[in-house]
């Protein structure tokens, strides 16, 4: 059977509360391996590492989502930081910009951002960003000269074809959602373009469901939709894709240990 990392979902999310150990298992059922669950603001990344603790399947990521960055006390990125140092958490996330929901002055989150990738560059780990309409601005922050050695992964790609040959000039991964099995998903030369090397995947559960389960809740289990789509479009089999995108996820997160 062919293996799956999910990098991307929020399973500490309310939505799961009801069959969240059902849910894991139907995963491990359908191939995936290891799932990254995210936080988003303090309590839910001390919730993701929670369960990363209870499930040998998960791993965690801790951050400040640029959508919850405003009013952020000093204190809050100190416990991020303690959090960062467990073993199973595997990358600073997820963090970003927002230009879209705007919760916070741009100024704020281009500082919570630059502080968070500094507690990544400390503990050596790699960075889960979130972009929404603020392509101009994190382009120019990563591509500062003090994220040079820093790794990480662009989620939930969107942007044009010009825009991701700007990033990956950059050592970033790319991953795409469900969004590309959708009938009217203009992504297909993005998805083409990006070098499989260069690619993660990810659900984002329990947002953006692949076709055909649309307007269901999402779950790490239905990635083989998303799978399916990027295989069939780059031409290799589904079993090649798990194979390197799964070697892609355990060189980009050091601590996956799967
Ligand atoms: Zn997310």
């Amino acid at each position: 059977m062919e293996l799956f990392v999910d990098t991307h979902a929020h399973l500490d999310f309310d939505l799961f509360d009801e069959d969240r150990e059902i849910v894991i298992q139907h995963a491990i059922e359908n191939g995936v391996a290891g799932i990254i669950t995210i936080g988003v603001d303090l309590e839910s990344s001390k919730r993701a590492v929670d369960l990363a603790e209870k499930y040998a399947t998960l791993f965690a990521a801790v951050g400040i989502h640029p959508t919850e960055c405003s009013d952020v006390p000093d204190r809050d990125f100190d416990v991020i930081e303690e959090l960062a140092r467990h073993e199973k958490v595997v990358a600073i996330g997820e963090i970003g910009l927002d230009y879209y929901h705007m919760r916070a002055p741009k100024e704020v989150q281009k500082n919570v951002f630059i502080y968070q990738t500094s507690i990544a560059q400390q503990l050596d780990l790699p960075l889960i960003i979130h972009n929404r309409d603020a392509h101009a601005d994190l382009l120019e922050l990563i591509a500062t000269n003090s994220l040079a050695k820093t790794e990480g992964v662009l989620h939930s790609f969107s942007g044009d074809e010009a825009y991701l040959e700007q990033i990956l000039e950059t050592q970033f991964f790319i991953s795409f959602t469900g969004n590309i099995t959708f009938k009217n998903s203009k992504m297909e030369h993005l998805v083409k373009k990006t070098p499989v090397e260069r690619l993660l995947l990810e659900t984002d559960s329990p947002f953006l469901t692949p076709a055909p389960l649309r307007g269901k809740r999402n779950e790490p289990a239905f990635i083989v939709h998303t799978a399916k789509k990027i295989a069939e479009i780059k031409q290799i089999s589904i079993e090649e894709l798990g194979q390197i995108t799964t070697d892609n996820a355990k060189h980009l997160f050091k601590k996956l240990n799967i």
